[in-house]
């Protein structure tokens, strides 16, 4: 098996495990060379073989295969398309990111990991899953940020490796529901800006960040 098709498996089982999906919600994608292979449309990812990822030429959005692509393939096109950088693409559906963001409140941070990792977070108002709309909506803010908060819908992250694009993942679903828990408790104390700067700065924190960006 082909070391794309190996991350993707490993990833596909990681999400399901750690519930930032249920049912057949979620999708996810690598770069390989001038193509990408994506999760098929309406799997439970922890369910496709090696052989059902499917194979997308990127500059061309053709589609290899008798299975039909995931129906956000024009999100993931759009983000390859516009980060030569990337090589890994992560849609979920986790429940404390959706909560926090469908109420209408941003997700604030609460902990180190979440600035020391996170350069920023972009948040989109509802807009319909699986259309141009929304891909279109990902292009215009995927430039700036790797973390793309959709209220009433998702989140989607990029990564410079599928590993990247996870630990965002799981770190926003984390601040969200670090914050729930606190709001809970009584009113949260958010890091300010300077601390949030300082911790960006920490030469130990730009280390622990680097690792991700070319390890599995
Ligand atoms: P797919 O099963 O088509 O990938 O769709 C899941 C999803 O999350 C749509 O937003
Ligand atoms: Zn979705």
């Amino acid at each position: 098996m082909s070391e794309v098709k190996q991350q993707l498996k490993i990833y596909a089982n990681k999400i399901v495990e750690t519930a930032l999906v249920v049912g057949a919600g979620g999708n996810l994608s690598m770069r390989d060379g001038t193509f990408m292979y994506i999760s098929p449309s309406g799997f439970d990812l922890q369910g496709i073989d090696d052989d059902q990822w499917v194979k997308v030429d990127i500059k061309t959005g053709e589609v290899f295969g008798d299975l039909k692509p995931s129906s956000e393939l024009l999100m993931h096109l759009e983000c390859y398309r516009k980060r030569s950088d990337i090589t890994a693409v992560l849609h979920a559906h986790p429940s404390y990111s959706v909560g926090v963001s469908s109420s209408g409140k941003d997700i604030p941070m609460l902990f180190p990991d979440a600035p020391a990792m996170i350069r920023n977070v972009s948040y989109l108002e509802y807009l319909i899953p699986t259309t141009e709309v929304l891909a279109t909506a990902v292009g215009e803010v995927i430039m700036d940020t790797d973390v793309v908060v959709m209220r009433n819908h998702g989140v989607l992250t990029v990564g410079k490796t599928m590993k990247e694009a996870y630990f965002f993942m799981q770190i926003i679903e984390e601040s969200a529901k670090v914050f729930t828990i606190a709001s809970t408790v009584g009113s949260p104390r958010i890091l300010t800006d300077i601390e949030v700067e300082d911790l960006r700065n920490l030469s130990s924190e730009k280390y622990r960040s680097n690792l991700l960006k070319d390890s599995k």
